[in-house]
């Protein structure tokens, strides 16, 4: 008999068949004997709803009453699981943030966690064997007694935070693919399902754009040591042998992992856009004019190359940011033209990151080098590298990104 963290994602409750069928999937883990902690999301599109009409009554609104608003998204799906189970016959009850409670800061519209309470959680699993439905995404603030939200996506972290709470053996985050790919399957089709994949790497390619979880977390995962299982809702709860290890992508230390590949995965995003600042005065106190500005912006800075000058003078320096932030940036530059010193800007935004991520790097030489050599061979220009202990990234021309990917990803041996 184990503890588990079930979560479903909104597309897995967008309607009452939906979350019939989750109910199911839940009665399924409780006849099986487990204690059963779920966690829901918003029904598909209601969070976007919630947003947009918040915007709609003013533009500049008060983020304490946003959370008031879209917190009520994840309300109504708690409740209705727990009717549900309730007339399958299946002891449960719902659960709002601030019951728990889930205590967060005040960082409205995307607070973080500062402790979870699963006492009383745990009391009824014993003494009632009761199911607890818990609302996603929604948290309280203590000192000030206001509901909080956890930013988008954030039910995934309410899920393993509860994990960790109740010490669960598991949190099975249920959604709409049935685990994660070395690579996005609708750009490779031989992309294959991964068995098991590290907390670390899994925040590589989550955080570069790979949209299964939310960073944060499996960022809390990886502090807890939670086992993480990626899985699919669609999947009939009839058809699941309870005997045998569940289908999906296991998230893991990675010690657990036995046979590790160099490298598990690749990703790829359009989101960026470069910006170039040529002929840079070449003396102390630039690189903090020029990224000084952006970060007060709040503009995130994500590959960085600066050449050694020849001169000793001038130099030119290369970096990324969401091409969402392309235009913003450019002028936060051109205001600090003085205080930086340099020549002009070039930009693009026509631009993709195309990185290869494993754990296996940090113990092979050679690895970047090889793609490099396939990228050239391809006739596909590099723009910009960037490498850490894991992971190396590519900044090329967009058109070529799909290319680049299939590349790769047939370079690296992971083709079904
Ligand atoms: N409903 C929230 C959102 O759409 C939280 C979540 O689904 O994880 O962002
Ligand atoms: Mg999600």
């Amino acid at each position: 008999m184990a503890r588990l963290v079930m979560k479903f994602g909104g597309t897995s409750v967008a309607d009452l068949d939906r979350i019939r069928n989750v109910a199911r999937h839940v009665k399924r883990e409780v006849d099986a004997g487990h204690d059963v902690a779920v966690v829901v999301s918003a029904m598909a599109g209601v969070t976007n709803q919630l947003v947009a009409w918040c915007r709609e009554a003013a533009v500049l609104h008060d983020a304490r009453e946003y959370d008031a608003v879209v917190a009520t998204g994840e309300q109504v799906t708690a409740g209705l699981l727990a009717i549900v189970l309730e007339g399958m016959g299946v002891n449960a009850r719902s659960w709002q943030g601030w019951q728990l409670p889930l205590l967060t800061d005040n960082a409205h519209g995307g607070a973080r966690i500062v402790e979870v309470n699963g006492a009383e959680l745990i009391r009824r699993f014993k003494e009632l064997g009761q199911v607890a439905v818990i609302a996603g995404f929604q948290g309280l603030h203590k000192e000030t007694n206001r509901v909080t939200t956890l930013g988008r996506g954030g039910s995934d972290t309410s899920a393993v935070a509860l994990a960790a709470a109740i010490q669960a053996e598991r949190c099975d985050i249920y959604t709409d693919v049935d685990g994660v790919y070395t690579t996005d399957p609708r750009v490779v089709p031989r992309a294959r399902r991964l068995e098991k994949i590290a907390y670390e790497e899994m925040l590589e390619l989550a955080s570069l754009g790979a949209k299964v979880m939310q960073v944060r977390s499996v960022e809390l995962g990886m502090l807890h040591n939670v086992p993480i299982l990626v899985r699919s809702s669609f999947e009939k709860p009839e058809d699941i042998d309870p005997k045998k290890p569940p289908a999906g992508t296991l998230i893991c230390d990675e010690s657990e992992i036995m046979e590790q590949q160099t490298v598990t995965g690749i990703a790829f995003s359009k989101d960026e856009a470069q910006i170039s600042i040529r002929r840079v005065q070449d003396k102390p106190g630039v690189a903090a004019a020029i990224f000084g500005p952006l970060a007060d912006a709040n503009i995130n800075v994500d590959m960085i190359v600066q050449n050694v000058s020849a001169d000793g003078l001038t130099t030119d320096l290369t970096f990324t940011v969401p091409s969402s932030d392309y235009e913003r940036a450019r002028a936060t530059i051109e205001k600090a033209k003085s205080a930086i010193g340099f020549e002009r800007i070039d930009g693009a935004t026509d631009v993709a990151k195309v990185s290869v991520i494993g754990i296996g790097m940090r113990s092979h030489a050679g690895v970047a080098a090889k793609a490099f050599k396939a990228l050239s061979e391809r006739n596909i220009n590099i723009r910009a590298i960037t490498t850490s202990e894991i992971k190396f990234s590519v900044l090329i021309d967009a058109a070529y990104s799909e290319l680049a990917v299939r590349t790769l990803h047939s370079l690296y041996g992971l083709d079904k």
